[in-house]
């Protein structure tokens, strides 16, 4: 019998996931589908009952229910927890456990490009739920320092307030637009964590300027969350000037690679679910 799986979201059909999880079961030849589900805030709960009245074996959650469901599973790790979001449900036997492979994600998806984060002096910029697990993977992958730049300083206090305690590399707390520019210009790692560079947009324009892009240290590699078939504008704008860019298409790629192995306990094909995200490239 065809086993299930599929991602949770509303909206939902923009979302990649399909398109990569389907890639994967053709090229293992499983017999095996992943299903978009639109699934409305007030209907998440019903949804998780169905997975375990049908049968289905896993889900990946998108906005707006990463966090929302949290007091709905059965269990969830410990990383996850910690970041407050949950990304990838496993129908183990009817009990429903949550994980983030969003913050590993990162990591790896880092770690395959050669970008190194142990002991890096790391700027990230936004204080909302990416850059909250981004922190996190960064942490457990030995980051020293992370410089966290946003435009309300309370919220990068209250994250820092949440998280320090729980994890070993410092967190430090900035007002982006009064940011002293030596940190930015030192920085070794920039993860730009916020919703502010998904489109050619005035806000996209004011982030870079603010970010003084034009000089920031030549040995940098800027690592944009947002992704797009071109990049974005930020890793535009980066390899404008010589820098090492990256945007997130590689996280979403490892989120994926790494839900999918959860749940199937089989190799994930690396190739074949890359080739399902238009415009990947390794752009260092
Ligand atoms: P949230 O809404 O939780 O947080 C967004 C953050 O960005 C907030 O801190 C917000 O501040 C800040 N922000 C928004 N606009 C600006 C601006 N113009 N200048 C400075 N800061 C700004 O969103 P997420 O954290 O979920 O997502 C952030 C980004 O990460 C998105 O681009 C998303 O697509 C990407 N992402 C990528 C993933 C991947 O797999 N590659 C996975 C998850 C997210 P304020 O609260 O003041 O508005």
């Amino acid at each position: 019998m065809t086993t299930i799986y599929g991602i949770f979201g509303w909206p939902v059909a923009h979302s990649l996931s399909p398109a990569m999880h389907n890639a994967a079961f053709h090229a293992l030849d499983m017999d095996s589908v992943y299903v978009p589900f639109a699934v409305p805030p007030e209907q998440l709960k019903g949804a998780l009952q169905a997975l375990v009245a049908l049968d289905i074996r896993g889900v990946n959650l998108t906005l707006p229910h990463k966090h929302n469901v949290l007091p709905l599973l059965d269990e969830i790790e410990p990383s996850a927890q910690l970041i407050g979001a949950v990304n990838c449900v496993s129908n183990v036997k009817g009990r429903l456990l949550g994980s983030n492979t969003d913050a590993p994600g990162l990591v790896h998806a880092l770690l395959s490009e050669g970008i190194e984060i142990k002991n890096k002096q790391v700027t990230m910029v936004g204080a909302g739920g990416a850059a909250r697990a981004a922190i996190v993977g960064l942490a457990e992958a030995g980051a020293s320092t992370i410089n966290l730049l946003a435009r309300r300083i309370d919220q990068a206090k209250h994250l820092v307030m949440d998280l320090q305690t729980h994890i070993q590399t410092q967190l430090i707390p900035h007002d982006l637009q009064t940011v002293d520019i030596n940190i930015i210009q030192r920085t070794e790692l920039l993860i730009q964590a916020s919703s502010a560079t998904l489109h050619n947009s005035h806000e996209a324009q004011t982030l870079i300027k603010q970010l003084h892009v034009t000089s920031i240290n030549p040995a940098a590699v800027i690592v944009d969350l947002a992704y797009g078939p071109h990049g974005t504008p930020l890793t535009r704008a980066a390899k404008a000037q010589g820098l090492a860019a990256l945007d997130g298409m590689g996280m979403l790629l490892h989120q994926g690679v790494l839900a999918f192995e959860r749940w199937t306990n089989e190799r994930a094909p690396l190739d074949a679910m890359k080739a399902q995200l238009p415009g990947f490239s390794s752009a260092l």
